[in-house]
């Protein structure tokens, strides 16, 4: 029987901040950390679909918080299909129908973010697919953790704006905030590996534990929460692999999350369909058994919403980064920021148009990708 699969992912959480939490500690003394794995889109839509079928939102179609329905199923075959083919039962449990490819899956289940406990709900899911295995059926559960977000809805979404004073002038108040959302998402992820454990999936399954995007603290003005900038405390997420493929190692080699999919076939020996479109992710495979791979440069791209209620129907802000620069490329005005992340990781100081040579290359690299956008 091939191996289970189990994804729990924490819905805006913040890579600062698993680094410092002593439950996310402890799961890297346990995983293949990859401590700079980049988002494509840093909203839950776009990021999701990308990490399903291992490329860009540009190229399948789902680049938009309004473009579900817009995949390219044809061309496009996601991790729910590859393990559905191979008689997996596929299941998944999220806060809306929208916000993966329905694709391969055998249950889309919806949440109530606000009245579910996620922590009973997802250990009854736990335990449901335990009797998949014992029915001699491999399995594939996603589930969602999406209390982060439901915190950050109330408590931010409903009360400021993009450009609130009184969010941006008081960051004490948004740390404590998020700390306290994070806190019970490690509170989650605690429960559920407990209960891995005790159902003896650890050794027949890959767990990742990974989040979609981060959240704004009050960084900078013009973002209170995630999915108009593409800074680097929304845009690089945190990501453990665990099971006993997965070396105890930390990777700080510029990943994507486009290149989860890919390493997971491969660790499963599920070779890629040619019949579909090519992906733009790569088996981070070589990488975790401790070859040298040259490092792959992180697109990424979402739609600022400006002074508007809602973000735009495209993208209108895109990236692409090395683990040492980043080029941000603002469509909707034409202008151009570029960070120096080793010396400036806060992106403070923008050095574009300084006639640095870098700048010109992942400029013409992020032409190249633009012009495959749909
Ligand atoms: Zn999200």
């Amino acid at each position: 029987m091939k191996k289970n699969l189990i994804i729990l992912m924490i819905d805006g959480g913040r890579l600062d901040r698993a680094k410092k939490s002593s439950v996310f500690n402890g799961i890297k003394e346990k995983s293949t950390f990859f401590s700079q794995s980049i988002t494509y889109g840093h909203h839950m839509i776009a990021a999701m679909h990308a990490v399903f079928s291992g490329s860009y939102g540009n190229r399948t179609g789902t680049n938009s918080y309004w473009s579900t329905y817009d995949f390219k199923e044809n061309k496009f075959k996601t991790i729910s299909e590859y393990l559905h083919e191979l008689e997996y039962y596929t299941c998944a449990d999220t806060v809306s129908k929208l916000t993966i490819p329905k694709q391969g899956l055998d249950e889309l289940n919806i949440h109530d973010e606000v009245n579910d406990d996620l922590i009973l709900r997802h250990k009854d899911f736990l335990r449901k697919m335990k009797e998949k295995n014992k029915e001699g059926k491999s399995f594939f559960l996603y589930l969602q953790y999406s209390n982060i977000h439901t915190g950050i809805i109330e408590q931010v979404l409903k009360k400021y704006d993009n450009f609130s004073k009184e969010f941006f002038n008081n960051k004490k108040e948004n740390e404590n905030r998020y700390d306290q959302l994070f806190s019970n998402a490690g509170n989650y992820v605690t429960h559920i590996l407990n209960e891995v454990n005790e159902l003896n999936l650890n050794d027949e399954s890959i767990i990742l534990i990974m989040s979609d995007h981060g959240i704004s603290i009050g960084e900078k003005i013009g973002e209170r929460a995630y999915g108009a900038f593409c800074y680097d405390y929304t845009l690089r997420t945190f990501a453990y692999f665990i099971g006993n493929n997965f070396p105890i190692k930390q990777i700080d080699q510029q990943v994507r999350t486009i290149d989860f999919m890919p390493t997971i076939l491969e660790i499963l020996n599920i070779p890629l369909n040619e019949k579909f479109e090519k992906l733009d992710g790569v088996s981070l495979v070589p990488l975790i058994q401790g070859e040298e791979i040259s490092e792959k440069m992180a697109f990424s791209e979402t739609g600022n919403p400006q002074k508007e209620k809602s973000p735009p129907k495209k993208p209108n802000v895109k990236s692409i980064r090395t683990s040492k620069w980043k080029l941000i490329w603002n469509q909707y005005n034409d202008t151009k920021e570029f960070y120096d992340l080793e010396n400036d990781p806060e992106e403070e100081e923008n050095l574009s148009g300084k006639g640095l040579e870098k700048e010109d290359f992942l400029w013409s690299e992020l032409k190249k990708i633009n012009n495959f956008s749909i």
